[in-house]
């Protein structure tokens, strides 16, 4: 049997077992959400109240709890001072900056709306809601390639020199889909580079900050501190929220920045709500009760994490390994893998899981408009299903990479 006929036969054999498998979404599974059941009865009755005094059940606290901010200092690598929490989810945070430059203009700045096309640099592979925020909102995109530290830097400082060009996406840890983390040589030019864009903002959204898969906790360096070093200090605007930490529907979103650009927040964020949900997070803080405690309990993610990780990238070795037809990186941390097939093969790949009973996040949706030029980018994501099923799932994968790649050959 020719090599293609064999790997026909191992995929018809795949869909023959009807399985009904999801790997689209980086969800946390059921098992990593029960970690923080013990939240669910949180702050308790009659554990209300504020170091401060501030009755959490009421009104008010605009910038969050100062005990929370504290909290989360570290992770947000900024002084509590210039913390401001939100409600659940920090792509609301990144929606909200985004309609209130384009309205108000960020600090210092006129409205984003009179630049007549405005843009944002895309490194890619990315994540599909940055981007379909910038779709929304009609800001152009220009992506430019990822390279295994982070951003092509030539190609970055080239485009940031555009006035028009008036942000950046950046997930600088453990990046979504790439698993990358950003060089602390990357991490310093786009702090001190040029911008033609006197209001340009990195859109920094530290969303894997704590979520490492391995034993090596890979810290990044402080973005505000190097901005203000470079003499660009309200260049970066830092987001990360619990989503992942703790519950993904009911978490805490962070929002830091520079003092003018906490003020600048605030008072939008202060026109936007009385004030956030505080109760919520006292229950962070009591279930979490220290940056230690934090890193702990992402040691409990991890131990569920890292073996779905581990089992997907055993398959794809075992099926792929050494054959030129794909290629990938084990992440220390996130919640993606990504696989680069030969051009012009990842949506096949999509079709033929999806025969397998799979489904896979669509070919493309890792790009600007969900178009890959090169349809070769797979997204694979093994957090949410059992790890039996991520077992199965794998190999129905692995088996649809392999084809796909003979086909085209
Ligand atoms: N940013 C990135 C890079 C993500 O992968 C995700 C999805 N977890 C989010 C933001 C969304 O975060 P949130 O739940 O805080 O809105």
């Amino acid at each position: 049997m020719s090599d293609l006929a064999q790997a026909r036969a191992a995929h018809d054999h795949f869909r023959s077992l009807g399985l009904r498998l999801d790997m689209t979404r980086g969800k946390p599974s059921a098992a990593q959400l029960d970690l923080a059941n013990a939240m669910l009865t949180m702050p308790g009755n009659g554990d209300t109240e504020t170091e401060a005094g501030e009755d959490a059940r009421n009104y008010g606290g605009i910038q969050g709890v100062a005990e929370v901010r504290r909290l989360f200092a570290p992770m947000m690598m900024a002084p509590p001072a210039q913390i401001a929490i939100a409600e659940n989810s920090s792509l609301a945070i990144m929606h909200d900056c985004i309609v209130w430059a384009l309205l108000k203009g960020v600090a210092g700045g006129e409205p984003w709306s009179r630049t007549e096309a405005p843009a944002f640099i895309c490194p890619v592979p990315g994540y599909d809601r940055h981007f379909a925020l910038c779709e929304e909102f009609g800001i152009r995109m220009l992506p430019v390639p990822l390279k295994g530290d982070g951003p092509d830097m030539d190609a970055v400082e080239a485009l940031a020199l555009d006035p028009s060009v008036k942000g950046m996406w950046c997930v600088p840890k453990y990046s979504n889909p790439t698993g990358e983390t950003y060089s602390d040589a990357v991490i310093a030019r786009l702090a001190a580079m040029p911008a033609g864009a006197p209001d340009f903002r990195l859109f920094w959204d530290n969303a894997y900050g704590v979520h490492h898969l391995t034993g090596n906790r890979t810290e990044i360096p402080d973005i505000l501190t190097l901005c203000a070093e470079a003499g660009h200090a309200d260049r970066a605007f830092v987001f990360a929220s619990t989503s992942k930490i703790t519950l993904a529907g009911a978490g805490i979103a962070l929002f830091a920045g520079s003092e003018a650009n906490i003020r600048w927040y605030l008072a939008r964020a202060a026109k936007r709500t009385v004030g956030p949900d505080k109760l919520n997070q006292l229950r962070h803080l009591r279930f979490l009760r220290s940056p230690e405690g934090l890193a702990a309990h992402m040691d409990a993610h991890r131990r569920l994490l890292a073996p779905k990780f581990d089992a997907m990238l055993a398959t794809l070795e075992r099926h792929l390994g050494g054959q030129g037809i794909a290629r990938w990186a084990a992440p220390a941390g996130g919640y993606f893998i990504t696989v680069e097939m030969l051009k012009g093969s990842a949506a096949r790949v999509v079709e033929l899981a999806r025969e397998a009973g799979i489904a896979l996040t669509p070919a493309g949706a890792t790009w600007p408009h969900g178009r890959d030029p090169h349809d070769s980018v797979l997204r694979l994501a093994p957090s949410f299903p059992p790890l039996e099923e991520v077992r199965q799932a794998a190999e129905g994968i692995a088996l649809s990479m392999k084809l796909a790649a003979l086909e085209a050959t």
